[in-house]
């Protein structure tokens, strides 16, 4: 067979494949193996846990995988990475998660995942992922947000200009606000980072027009209960929020961490998007013996689903002691 009808045959191959692939999906569950038929479909993302009276409910938005060409290190610890992957090519998996915290008084949402605004298509599940957790988005009253990547707001706006969470007073570090939202910075800004600058204003401006867009600039008590947690270096205003109930904590940590398998090992591990390395890694080095010392929970956007868990101390690193699933209403 010659090189081009091997393609020909191929190709056929492929959208004999694609056909089934998509007839099945409406027809059966799985043609291939009919006998016992194959069910894709997974159970709603969400994951809800008992913070001393607090209700957290973890909301995936979506699959991230992390690109090792994203991470900035030692050359021989990036060369690292780069070998561990031939190996292990899902040492990099991530999540993107927005977390619901009902106090009982109040349901908050802290960080809104990507919406429509990054991702290509594969993020953007959260508002309905929220509505499987037994909640509408009107019913959020306030949502806090570590930073205005879109990675983090974009669920906020859709594309049309629309708020999705019409009742929501949100709030933001003033610092990140002043950088995101300033025409003059975005103008002086490298070509690559502009569409960051872009779409934070687009998903601001609804709620800047309704008079539901706040800033805080020092440690204002806007929830009983929490504290704001200033984490530098990612972005300028990267805020962390701390919530505290009948002795327990949990902290909502933005991007702390991107990857958590090698950035754990090596907390020294930046990443390109950190707008200043070093602060993020003086962030990373102050932050992660106290949140392991007080054991901590800590809810990570980017942490595997459900994105809670804990930190241990491991060599000169930490490990991370996933929450386990539960289909009870105890503390974990
Ligand atoms: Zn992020």
């Amino acid at each position: 067979m010659s090189f081009a009808n091997f393609l020909k045959g191929y190709s056929k191959l492929f959208a004999g494949a694609l056909l089934v692939a998509l007839t099945s999906s409406v027809a059966a569950p799985n043609a291939v193996s009919a006998a016992t038929p194959q069910h894709h479909d997974q159970v709603p993302g969400f994951y809800r846990m008992k913070v001393g009276d607090l209700e957290v409910t973890a909301l995936f938005d979506g699959l991230g995988v992390f690109d090792p060409h994203w991470l900035r290190g030692k050359k021989a610890t990036i060369a690292g990475v780069a070998k561990a992957l031939h190996e292990d090519p899902h040492m990099l998996d991530g999540a993107e998660t927005g977390f619901l915290v009902n106090t009982g008084k109040q349901l908050i949402l802290v960080d809104a995942g990507a919406g429509t605004w990054f991702g290509g298509g594969m993020l953007g599940r959260l508002a309905g992922n929220l509505r499987s957790a037994g909640y509408a988005p009107e019913d959020v009253g306030l949502v806090l947000v570590t930073h205005l990547h879109s990675d983090h707001v974009g669920g906020l706006t859709t594309q049309d200009g629309k708020r999705v969470f019409p009742n929501a007073e949100v709030y933001v570090a003033k610092a990140e606000n002043d950088f995101w939202l300033s025409p003059e910075i975005a103008a002086k800004a490298p070509t690559d980072a502009q569409p960051f600058f872009q779409s934070a204003q687009a998903i601001a401006t609804p709620y800047l027009e309704t008079g539901k867009w706040h800033t805080f600039s020092g440690s204002e008590a806007i929830v009983d209960g929490m504290r704001l947690v200033p984490l530098p270096g990612h972005t300028p205003g990267h805020t962390g929020y701390e919530f505290s109930s009948k002795g327990q904590k949990i902290l909502f940590w933005g991007d702390v961490i991107h990857a958590q398998r090698v950035q754990l090992r090596h907390p020294e591990v930046t990443v390109v998007f950190d707008i200043g390395a070093t602060a993020a890694a003086a962030t990373r080095n102050q932050l992660l013996p106290r949140l392991a010392r007080e054991n901590v929970v800590i809810a990570g956007p980017h942490m595997l689903f459900p994105s809670l868990g804990r930190l241990r101390k491991e060599g000169s690193g930490y490990s991370w002691a996933p929450v386990a699933f539960a289909d009870q209403w105890i503390d974990r």
